[in-house]
């Protein structure tokens, strides 16, 4: 092989690392519940395990078969819930603002596993019903990234920064949290409501666009 067509190579095969470190695309998350094994065992029986239904493009993370309906302390219930899984260290339920107001709470705007202070709310799954005492969030919008993403987009874990995207509902959003892991894939978690409101839909690419902030200053 010459020099010449080597240097190609290299440079086609660069040319897509970067083409896949920059692309950001969209995922729009449905409300849904993580569960804690004994959250697990009380819902859906002693033993009891998730049954993997779809794959979520974070490595590990998946939509189960299994679904629980919320019930609020208005006595308002939001049927069929997904549970995500891995089962997690302690349960957690993500709705939108609109759930949140349909079931008489006051979720607050949350980073994930950040649970201090956040209310309860009744689970019900086919052999029982549960309260869990505090975890019911609105997920503040963030984007995954890997340490190689993140160093490509100049971004560090746990900034906040700007995204925007293109298209005649072109956007910009404020305040999105940045998440950077080795098992992260880059992905814009956004919720159903934001995506409806700003026009942003699955697969969508966006750009971070704009750099500073921490998530306490709110
Ligand atoms: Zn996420």
């Amino acid at each position: 092989m010459n020099d010449g067509k080597l240097k190609e190579i290299v440079d086609k095969i660069t040319r897509e690392y970067i083409a896949e470190l920059q692309t950001i695309p969209v995922g729009v998350s449905n409300r849904h519940v993580h569960l804690s094994k004994d959250d697990m065992d009380k819902l859906f029986g002693r033993g009891s395990a998730l049954h993997p239904m779809k794959e979520l493009r974070q490595p590990g993370q998946y939509a189960a078969e299994e679904t629980v309906d919320l019930r609020g302390p208005n006595g308002s219930v939001i049927p069929k819930v997904r549970v995500l899984g891995p089962i997690r260290p302690e349960s957690q339920v993500e709705i939108s603002a609109a759930d949140s107001f349909k079931l008489g709470a006051h979720a607050p705007v949350r980073e994930s596993g950040e649970l201090d202070g956040t209310p309860g709310i009744e689970l019900i799954g086919p052999l029982g019903s549960i309260k869990i005492n505090r975890g019911l969030i609105v997920a503040w919008r963030h984007i995954h990234l890997s340490e190689e993403s993140a160093r490509f987009w100049n971004v560090h874990d746990r900034e906040l920064v700007f995204v925007e995207s293109d298209g005649p509902r072109g956007c910009i959003l404020k305040n999105v949290l940045v998440r950077v892991s080795q098992n992260y894939r880059q992905e814009l978690h956004v919720d159903t409501e934001e995506a409806n409101t700003t026009g942003l839909k699955n697969g969508d690419i966006i750009k971070i666009t704009k750099y500073g902030g921490q998530t306490d200053e709110y």
